[in-house]
């Protein structure tokens, strides 16, 4: 592992990304099509995922029913979940531009925070196998539970991507002066130096991705990146081209 990258703030960023881009003016339709699509999106998608969920669970009950429409429904399960992140990455990115996202933060415990991240990517597990070291005394920070899981599982999301090869996905919290460390490794494609400095850049996507034909939007790192420093937390990545990555978040402990 070898390159280190800390990032700018938030707010810094935002400025360099509106100014580079377009002016602010320019961007508001595009703004509100962007939040008003995803929040009509969303309500139907909704009901199509509970649904689905609810055949799902009545299917895995049934002895009767065929492996090839459990395949089926597990599927359209999969897919929809996919839709459904995707339009959540949306709809934060909107939220983030207008700066509309509320933290709901209180002291939690952060070991609670990751092993919910992980259980629910447990079921889309295939390849993959998760290592998880947790530390005994409970680390506790202050901030939104929820925020913090969709970050993480985000992180986690991205290093079962892109290990397509499968492998093992540590997941390591430690404490560090005053920061709470989460670690999250894989030994999958890397990433390139040059690359590092823009990843957390909204639709920043890494060339290699074509080649392994690993699809995505390039939001994800962006979100995460900016919910870590609504936290007063840092993010940073060491990675070797080929050999893997690990992507370490910094949250600030709380001391009462
Ligand atoms: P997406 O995965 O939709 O492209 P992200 O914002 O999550 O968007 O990631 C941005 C880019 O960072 C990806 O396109 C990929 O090139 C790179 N990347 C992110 N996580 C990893 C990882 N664990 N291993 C290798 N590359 C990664």
């Amino acid at each position: 592992m070898e390159e280190l990258h800390t990032h700018t703030p938030a707010s810094k960023k935002r400025e360099e990304h509106m100014n580079c881009d377009q002016p602010e003016d320019a961007r508001r339709p595009y703004d509100t099509f962007l939040s008003v699509a995803s929040h009509e999106l969303k309500t139907p998608l909704t009901a199509l995922l509970g649904q689905a969920q609810l055949l799902q669970r009545r299917m895995q009950q049934n002895t009767n029913t065929s492996e090839r429409d459990r395949r089926a429904i597990d599927t359209i399960v999969q897919q929809g979940q996919r839709i459904n992140h995707l339009i959540n990455s949306m709809l934060d990115i909107s939220r983030l531009e207008t700066g509309q996202i509320t933290l709901n933060r209180m002291p939690i415990n952060l070991s609670y925070v990751v092993q919910q991240a992980v259980e629910e990517l447990h079921l889309s597990l295939v390849c993959h196998h998760i290592v998880l070291a947790l530390p005994e005394q409970p680390l506790t920070i202050y901030g939104d539970s929820l925020r913090l899981v969709q970050a993480f599982q985000n992180l986690l999301q991205n290093a079962i991507k892109y290990s397509p090869n499968g492998g093992p996905i540590s997941i390591q919290l430690e404490t560090e002066g005053q920061w709470a460390l989460v670690r999250i490794s894989d030994q999958g494609i890397g990433i390139a130096a040059e690359a590092i400095p823009h990843l957390f850049e909204c639709y920043y996507r890494g060339k290699c991705n074509a080649a392994h034909h690993i699809s995505g939007l390039g939001v994800g790192l962006y979100v995460v990146h900016e919910m870590i420093t609504l936290h007063g937390g840092e993010i940073r990545v060491e990675s070797v081209l080929g050999q893997g990555s690990t992507f370490t978040v910094l949250l600030p402990l709380h001391v009462r």
